[in-house]
């Protein structure tokens, strides 16, 4: 688990925290946004969007990280783009596909996509 990871694990423990829990800036989480990445489709792969931590409702923020300020490229957006990631990022399996083929799991197994949801580690996903 990352540092960064870790501190928002331990925020979260208690409501008491949350209040006090003071966001990393995009440039301690070495977030960036690739911008050629934005029509992408972003069910795969590590972007923001399929991130626990990413909020969309309130117009792209995150739980863990600044939404202003310049990104490790100097760019500033002032949100948490959906295309985004940072060093913080945890798969939020829900969003994500399973893009592995037959020939990536087990000799005789079938794809199960519902039973690919249940996968606890970010290298199950490409
Ligand atoms: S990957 Fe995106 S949503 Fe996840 S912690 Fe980093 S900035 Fe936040």
């Amino acid at each position: 688990m990352t540092k960064i990871t870790q501190k928002i694990k331990e925020a979260i423990g208690t409501a008491d925290n949350i209040s006090k829990f003071k966001k990393f800036s995009k440039l301690k989480a070495s977030y960036v946004e690739y911008d050629r990445f934005s029509d992408s489709n972003l069910h795969e792969g590590y972007f923001c969007y399929n991130c626990i931590y990413w909020i969309n409702t309130s117009g792209g923020k995150c739980m863990l990280v600044e939404d202003e300020g310049p990104d490790v490229l100097g760019n500033v957006s002032d949100v948490i783009a959906p295309h985004g990631c940072c060093a913080g990022y945890e798969a939020n399996f829900n969003k994500l596909h399973d893009t592995r083929s037959l020939s990536d799991v087990d000799a005789g197994a079938s794809l199960d996509t519902e039973k690919n949801k249940e996968k606890i580690t970010t290298a199950d996903v490409k």
